[in-house]
């Protein structure tokens, strides 16, 4: 006798809220956490439709079971890092026409029925508007931290109190509301005399309380209190079902072309033996930290695998090999490699790789804490001080390296870090760390029952 066929998913859930709409932010520390959602629901039963902007568009061949709608967003688009804010909210205003059109033609394809919600990246408040004007419930997507998120929820007071705008003699000053931040560690971006940032927080804020609930890339383990204070100080339901990268089919959302060979040449290295070095996809050095980063490696005598971006040295565009200083590659031959976009997840989880530099991108720093990899932090902006301290010291698996670079105390930073007492003990406590992230990412985990809410909230909406 033949079986009977397996039922399909609408049949299991009787056809309804079966589809997904999606719409990342397109930068690539917004996109990959999108993209791993978008994983999660389709490998979960959900159709996925992605919308997307011209600028960093995705690759739809590389996702064939998706379907992607491209918006008109006014391209091209400033990518310099003083105009980023900008850029951000200009983008969202640039996308709403087009994608009002859209939206109502997707909607009128398939019946509103069907539609389960539209998750969309917190930075985009006019698709949230858009949405609801079309009776589209919404789910907003934070790809940063919750204390990141329960500082922007505070900016308003950050102000009232005093701490903001950061005054230099402030700096060190705890922030009493939000421990254990230091005024040096709030989200900021240069000095906002155009209160562009400000603006910023507050639209992400908006998104975020206009909507159905809020989707956060942590887990508890990592940020139980932080968590808690959202759930009080929120009125819509909040997610965390990170670490997503560990939950999502492997998926590909790469802007830049990774260079593997790298992973066949850490294989030569004794475990945890080789330093990981990179920015992430926006952060920009100047020439002289670039100058005394490399000398500072090349110093420290340990072997190394950079990520040196094109244009990744403010006001360059040129190639990697036209910014770093003469006589470097000579100096680290044989124990060094400098690549210019690394399949980052893999090279963390090398067994050759014992530590990274980072800039401290939540996606960096989760990625690093499941791999169980202490990091040295360099932040530049945003977020990236504010994950530093919790790195240094709520989980104390890193250093920050603060001030001046200089070449001598990048060499010894990485010494400590790599070879001594210290590194060893962050490299322990970061291996605990893991280990209780893979119970929450594992089966009755809390990140895997936030899962199981999440979806029942979105077909019930
Ligand atoms: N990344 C990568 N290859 C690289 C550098 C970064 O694949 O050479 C990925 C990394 O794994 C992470 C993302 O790019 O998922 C960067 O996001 P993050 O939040 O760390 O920093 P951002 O780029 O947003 O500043």
């Amino acid at each position: 006798m033949t079986p009977p066929p397996a039922p399909t998913m609408a049949a299991v859930h009787g056809g309804r809220r079966r589809h997904v709409l999606l719409f990342p932010l397109p930068s690539q520390g917004h996109i990959n956490p999108m993209f791993r959602l978008a994983g999660l629901l389709h490998a979960r039963g959900f159709t996925i439709t992605i919308f997307h902007t011209q600028f960093n568009a995705p690759d739809p061949a590389r996702h064939p079971d998706y379907r992607f709608v491209p918006v008109p967003d006014g391209s091209p688009v400033p990518v310099a890092m003083k105009d980023a804010v900008a850029q951000i909210i200009e983008l969202g205003v640039a996308c709403e026409a087009g994608f009002r059109d859209r939206l109502a033609s997707v909607l009128e394809e398939y019946s509103r029925d069907a539609v389960a919600c539209l998750v969309a990246d917190t930075h985009l408040l006019p698709i949230f508007e858009v949405a609801a004007r079309l009776s589209v419930p919404t789910l907003a997507l934070r790809t940063g931290s919750a204390a990141c998120c329960a500082c922007f929820l505070a900016y308003p007071m950050l102000f009232d109190k005093g701490y903001l705008p950061v005054q230099e003699s402030q700096r060190d000053m705890p922030v009493l509301e939000l421990p254990p931040y230091r005024v040096r560690d709030l989200p900021v971006i240069g000095e906002d005399a155009s209160g562009r940032v400000s603006e910023l927080i507050s639209r992400a804020m908006t998104a975020v309380k206009t909507s159905s609930g809020l989707i956060l890339d942590t887990f508890d383990v990592l940020e139980r209190r932080e968590l808690e204070g959202l759930r009080r100080d929120l009125a819509v339901p909040v997610f965390d079902i990170g670490p997503l990268h560990k939950l999502s089919p492997a998926v590909y959302s790469s802007l830049l072309l990774p260079d593997r060979s790298c992973l066949e040449w850490l294989d030569a290295f004794p475990p945890e033996s080789v330093l990981y070095v990179s920015f992430g996809s926006v952060a920009c050095m100047s020439l002289r930290d670039l100058v005394e980063t490399a000398w500072g490696i090349a110093g420290s005598g340990v072997p190394f695998l950079w990520v040196v971006r094109p244009g990744m040295v403010s006001g360059s565009a040129y190639h990697h090999q036209q910014q770093l200083p003469e006589g470097f590659e000579a100096a680290t031959h044989g124990r060094g490699m400098v690549v210019t976009w690394a399949p980052q997840e893999e090279v963390l989880g090398h067994r050759a790789v014992g530590g990274f530099w980072t800039h401290g991108g939540w996606n960096s720093t989760a990625e690093s804490i499941c791999e169980g990899l202490p990091m040295l932090c360099r932040p530049y902006f945003g977020d990236q001080m504010g994950n530093a301290r919790y790195v240094e010291h709520v989980w104390r698996v890193g250093l920050e390296v603060g001030g001046d670079l200089e070449r001598g105390s990048v060499e010894a930073a990485i010494r400590r870090f790599m070879t001594g007492e210290d590194g060893a003990e962050m490299r322990t406590r970061a291996g605990e760390l893991k280990k209780a992230a893979a119970e929450c990412t594992g089966e009755g985990g809390s990140s895997c029952l936030a899962i199981d809410k999440l979806i029942t909230h979105m077909m019930s909406l």
